[in-house]
């Protein structure tokens, strides 16, 4: 009896809540009450590095940006957007990335993502690399334009270590004819951890002598 009550008392001021509140003015942290996507206290929870970060791959180094590291908000966010499908999410991260773009000037033609094999994305609904992209986009008022494949099926790589990581992704991806006719490209992308799934792109997108391909993720993960 006294758990109905509780419960109803909950729904009413639930209710009321989501009448003086719209459901967008959650933080998708900690679900609070905000004004914005992503509550303050949230916010400070966030490692921001906002720098540039290279790999070095077969004699080739690669340079790729981050917002953050890989844990408390940053990570929540992301899974946010990936398995709750939250697209708030995806719009917090695009305007952490739009500021990380205007503070290192960095000059592009076109915003592209990293794909999923089809099967994959009809699983999940949507590709959150191409939500976080085409948020970006809109906010830097440039195209959004699919640039890469994903021509075979791949195992998650979570849980993979770092060897089976680039084993498991090599050679899974192929280019777009129509990436030709850019001269710089932002790659986006959730998380980077070893960097094989981001440069295994950029190594196709590389056939088309793309003059630029600047790499970005939300985080960045250690195996
Ligand atoms: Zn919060």
């Amino acid at each position: 009896m006294g758990r109905w009550i509780f419960k109803t008392l909950e729904f009413i001021i639930n209710s009321f809540l989501n009448v003086v509140y719209p459901n967008d003015e959650k933080c998708v942290v900690c679900g609070c009450y905000s004004t914005r996507n992503l509550c303050r206290k949230c916010e400070k929870n966030i490692e921001f590095l906002n720098s540039s970060f290279s790999i070095e791959h077969n004699k080739n180094l690669y340079k790729y940006y981050s917002i953050a590291t890989h844990k408390k908000a940053m990570r929540d966010i992301v899974i946010a957007l990936k398995y709750n499908k939250n697209f708030n999410a995806a719009s917090i991260i695009a305007d952490y990335m739009e500021k990380l773009i205007l503070n290192k000037k960095l000059s592009i033609d076109v915003v592209t993502f990293v794909p999923m094999a089809k099967r994959d994305e009809n699983r999940r609904g949507f590709n959150h690399s191409k939500v976080i992209a085409e948020f970006l986009a809109r906010k830097l008022n440039k195209p959004c334009v699919r640039l890469i494949k994903k021509k075979r099926i791949t195992k998650d790589q979570i849980g993979l270590s770092s060897s089976e990581r680039w084993n498991n992704i090599n050679g899974s991806f192929v280019y777009e004819k129509k990436a030709k006719k850019y001269n710089s490209i932002l790659l986006v992308d959730d998380v980077i951890t070893t960097g094989a799934t981001v440069i295994n792109c950029v190594d196709e997108l590389k056939k088309c002598e793309i003059r630029k391909i600047y790499i970005l993720t939300a985080s960045k993960s250690i195996v």
